[in-house]
C-alpha cells in the first residue's frame, strides 16, 4: 500500500471501522493509463454496475468517453450526477418506463436485448428517435472462464437467428437508427484471450454485415477484462490489448470499437479496512473474527477467492487481560455473520495477528459493497472515505438507501 494511503488507513478513528477507502488519485492515474494504451478509434466506457459511488464516477468522468448503465436506477443516478456525460443503456429486462426514461435522458446508445424489447421501444418512442446497438450472442468459441455470458445458450442478447427479424423492424421504422452491434460474452479473460475473442467477434460481424448488405460502423465489445485476485500486481495487459485492437482496426477501416470495462477499472482503487475483534483456535485451526464481513464485502464469497489483505499492527491497543493473538500459522479471516460462508480469506499464512490489529483488504473497489447483502443480520454499515490529493481524509456519508 502506498504511504499516504497507509497513513490515512492507520488514522481512521476506530469507531468508524469498518471503512471503505477509495483512492481517487490512483483511480485517475490507472484510468488515464488505460486510455493512453487505446487507439483513437476505441471508445472507453465505464460499466457503472461495478461501482456507482458518486465520487468515483466524478473522478472517472474526466478520463472516460462515457458510462454504460444497466438499469433505470443506474441511468437516473448517473444522469443526475453527470448531466453532460455520454451514457449508453444496456442490460437485460428493460421495462417500458426504463426505455421511456432513457429516451428522455438523451442516452447516446440503447443496447437492444431482444425483439420484445425492440417492440416495446417502438411503442414508447412517440416522435423521438433512438440510436441502437443490437446485443447479439455471437456464435464464437470462448475459452472457459469464471463468468460466461454467451457463446452457448444465454439469457443475454439476441440469438443470431433473431437478428434478421430485428433488422426488418428497424428498416421499417425511420425513428430507429441501427448503429451497430453489442457483444459482451465473457469476463475474466487475460489480454491475449480477450483479443482473440474480439477478433473473432469482429470477423463474424463483418461477415454478417456483408451477407445482409448493411453498414456496420460500430461494435461495442463489452467489458470483462480480467482481474486476478490471487496476483494483485498482475493487472490486465492494457498495452498489449491496445496494440492488438489497433491491428484489428487496421483490417476494418470504417469501424469504431467501444469497450465498457467495470471491474478492471475500479477494483484496485478500493480498500476495505477493519479490525480484529477476536482470535480463536478450533480443533487446531486459527480463526480471526473481524468487524464487518461479507455483508460489506461479498466479493470473496461471490468469486470464491481469498481477498488479498495487509495487516496493519496496532501496538497501542491495550486490554486488561492477555491480548489474543496468532503467530506464524495459517489463519482464516471471518466476519460477524452467523453463516459458515462469511469468510474473507481462508488459511492464509501470517506472521502475527492480534485482537485490535487492523486489516486492509485490497482490490475492494468493484463488485464489493454494492453487491453485498447489506441488510443481513442488521449490522451497521461501513463508513466511506475518499482519499484524494493532499491526503485530506474526506469523510463521506453513504448514499445507499438505508430505508
Ligand atoms: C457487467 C458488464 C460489463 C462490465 O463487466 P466487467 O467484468 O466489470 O468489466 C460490461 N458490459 C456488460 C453488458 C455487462 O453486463
Amino acid at each position: 500500500m502506498k504511504e499516504s494511503l497507509l497513513h490515512h488507513v492507520r488514522h481512521l478513528p476506530a469507531a468508524q471501522l469498518p471503512s471503505y477507502v477509495y483512492d481517487l488519485p490512483s483511480l485517475r492515474q490507472h484510468t488515464r493509463s488505460i486510455r493512453a494504451t487505446l487507439p483513437r478509434r476505441v471508445e472507453l466506457l465505464y460499466a457503472v454496475k461495478a461501482n456507482p459511488d458518486p465520487h468515483l464516477l466524478q473522478a472517472l468522468a474526466e478520463q472516460v468517453d462515457g458510462f454504460e448503465v444497466a438499469s433505470g436506477g443506474e441511468l437516473r443516478h448517473t444522469r443526475a450526477l453527470l448531466p453532460d456525460a455520454a451514457i449508453v443503456f444496456g442490460g437485460p429486462g428493460k421495462t417500458s418506463t426504463d426505455l421511456d426514461e432513457a429516451l428522455s435522458a438523451g442516452v447516446e446508445r440503447l443496447h437492444v436485448d431482444s425483439e420484445q424489447e425492440l417492440r416495446i421501444l417502438t411503442s414508447v418512442m412517440g416522435h423521438r428517435t433512438a440510436d441502437v446497438l443490437l446485443r447479439v450472442n455471437a456464435p464464437v468459441m470462448i475459452r472457459r472462464t469464471a463468468l460466461t455470458m454467451g457463446g452457448g445458450p444465454s439469457p443475454f442478447g439476441l440469438d443470431p437467428s433473431q437478428l434478421d427479424r430485428c433488422l426488418q423492424i428497424i428498416a421499417d421504422d425511420e425513428r430507429i437508427r441501427l448503429q451497430g452491434l453489442h457483444v459482451h460474452l465473457a469476463s475474466g479473460l487475460d489480454a491475449r484471450a480477450h483479443l482473440a475473442l474480439v477478433d473473432e467477434v469482429v470477423s463474424w460481424a463483418d461477415c454478417w454485415r456483408r451477407q445482409r448488405g448493411t453498414e456496420l460502423t460500430e461494435i461495442n465489445v463489452g467489458g470483462g477484462m480480467g482481474v486476478d485476485y490471487d496476483r494483485p500486481h498482475q493487472t490486465f495487459d492494457w498495452s498489449a490489448f491496445g496494440t492488438g485492437l489497433q491491428q484489428i482496426l487496421a483490417r476494418h477501416p470504417g469501424l469504431t470499437l467501444k469497450i465498457e470495462p467495470g471491474r478492471s477499472v475500479t477494483a484496485y482503487c478500493g480498500t476495505y479496512v477493519t479490525r480484529v475483534l477476536d482470535v480463536k483456535f478450533s480443533r487446531g485451526e486459527a480463526f480471526a473474527v473481524l468487524r464487518g464481513g461479507t455483508h460489506h464485502l461479498r466479493t470473496p464469497a461471490a468469486k470464491q477467492h481469498d481477498q488479498p489483505f495487509e495487516i496493519i499492527p496496532d501496538d497501542a491497543w491495550h486490554l486488561p487481560w492477555i491480548r489474543p493473538e496468532v503467530r506464524d500459522e495459517p489463519v482464516t479471516l471471518v466476519g460477524q455473520l452467523c453463516t459458515p460462508k462469511d469468510v474473507l480469506a481462508r488459511r492464509v499464512m501470517i506472521n502475527r495477528l492480534r485482537v485490535g490489529d487492523r486489516i486492509a483488504f485490497a482490490m475492494a473497489g468493484a463488485y464489493a459493497w454494492n453487491i453485498s447483502h447489506q441488510g443481513f443480520l442488521m449490522h451497521s454499515h461501513p463508513t466511506f472515505h475518499h482519499h484524494d490529493e493532499g491526503d485530506r481524509p474526506v469523510p463521506y456519508k453513504c448514499v445507499c438507501r438505508t430505508a
